[in-house]
């Protein structure tokens, strides 16, 4: 893509660019733009990282969240490779630990259904092994007698999602960047006749930028929809709750079918999380917390004693075809889609920032992005007329 100055930037200036939203895909976006010597803006409808961003569980889950070989298990799997470099640089340039753990993912069978498809999964997921019950509870002795088995994954760690966000806030603000807390974007500036976008219009009035970005989650459609496209996007309410006990009971996360169960370095856990198209409604059900908290107790029983700490929901951004939306569309150019991470936007956010900083320097992306191309939606759409 080349970036074409707009009418705003002098000459030999440094070139800008415009972030919408400011979750972690957009703050990771603009840290790596940043970086690049882009001069950012990023822009928020509310607080920077206060919807599905720090909602997540913070799994870096490349091998216990996919289901199949392809394109996006390897997307996930560069991502997850990147991720120590990515966050000992973050954590230089913020001076906050986003509070790694390496102890890796135990995916549990409970029943004999569950064990046959992790035992499929062997024939081509990578770094993972089957372990029989009594190898499982060596490793995590808590865990119910009653498990068939399960893959261990020595790969899947982990980060607090909180501490990241708070990461890439500090580091953002340490490069210069400008935030724009409480300030909605309403719609995309475009230049008639070429329809390149030069911005966005907000409640604060327009900005302009070389380069922008759409990084607004579940609410992305909303912001493509008047340049005529019209992304398959939904949120998807996923609900948790954080316990505490009075003594360790698992180092590794512990995940089953329905339920996962991630220690904290605070001594908290998280159990998470119900998974329900229900709009942009965030309540709390007592009756979804109850039935995490069962299945958390049918995996790990000691569970039935934790203290409870507070609940929560986070609206994933979901795609139909639960692929995100990477990359640029020749309609609109000087627009860059980073959205739709769905389940794996945590994991995700170093090789999106640096998919995004290649698209704006225009370089070869390191991974191909036709299977993530915003006209795919086009496409699609044009085969079932
Ligand atoms: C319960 C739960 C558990 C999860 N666990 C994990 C996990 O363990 N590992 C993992 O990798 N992922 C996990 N995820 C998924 C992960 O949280 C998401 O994929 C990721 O946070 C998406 O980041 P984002 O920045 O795109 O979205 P968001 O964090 O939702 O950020 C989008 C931002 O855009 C802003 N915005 C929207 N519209 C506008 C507008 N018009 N103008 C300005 N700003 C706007 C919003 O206010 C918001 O701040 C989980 C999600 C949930 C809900």
């Amino acid at each position: 893509m080349t970036i074409q100055k707009n009418q705003t930037t002098a000459a030999g200036a440094q070139p800008s660019a415009l972030i919408i939203g400011g979750g972690v895909i957009g703050c990771a976006a603009a840290y790596e733009l940043g970086k690049a010597g882009f001069r950012c803006t990023v822009l928020d409808k509310g607080g920077l990282a206060q919807e599905a961003s720090t909602a997540a569980a913070g799994m870096l889950g490349a091998q216990v969240e996919t289901h199949q070989p392809g394109p996006f298990y390897e997307m996930c799997r560069a991502s997850q490779r990147m991720y120590t470099e990515w966050t000992d640089e973050l954590e230089q340039a913020s001076g906050i630990s986003v509070q790694y753990r390496a102890e890796g993912i135990l995916r549990a069978a409970l029943t004999a259904e569950d064990e046959q498809e992790l035992r499929s999964r062997l024939a081509w997921i990578r770094e993972a092994e089957w372990l029989e019950p009594s190898e499982m509870l060596r490793l995590e002795s808590e865990l119910s007698p009653d498990i068939h088995g399960g893959l261990h994954l020595p790969a899947d760690h982990q980060v607090q999602p909180v501490w990241l966000a708070e990461a890439l806030k500090a580091a953002l603000v340490n490069q210069g960047c400008r935030i724009r807390e409480w300030t909605p974007a309403i719609r995309l500036l475009s230049e008639p006749g070429t329809g390149r976008v030069t911005g966005v219009q907000t409640s604060e009035g327009p900005l302009y930028a070389d380069l922008t970005v759409l990084a607004a989650g579940a609410w992305t459609p909303a912001l493509t929809e008047p340049i005529g496209l019209s992304l398959p996007m939904f949120p998807v309410k996923g609900q948790c709750i954080s316990v505490r006990t009075d003594a360790p009971l698992i180092r590794s996360t512990v995940f089953t079918k329905g339920c996962y169960i991630v220690p904290k370095l605070d001594g908290s856990y998280i159990i998470g999380a119900s998974q329900l198209e229900a709009g942009f409604d965030k309540r709390i059900h007592v009756q979804t917390i109850a039935e995490l908290h069962a299945k958390a107790v049918e995996l790990l029983p000691r569970m039935a004693e934790a203290e409870f700490v507070r609940t929560w929901a986070g609206l994933r951004p979901g795609t139909r075809d639960a692929l995100p939306f990477l990359g640029v569309w020749d309609e609109a150019p000087g627009l860059v889609f980073a959205t739709g991470q769905y389940r794996n936007g945590i994991l995700l956010a170093p090789v999106t920032g640096r998919i995004v900083k290649q698209l704006a320097l225009s370089e070869q992306p390191f991974l191909d992005l036709a299977p993530y191309a915003p006209s795919r939606v086009l496409k699609a759409a044009t085969a079932t007329i």
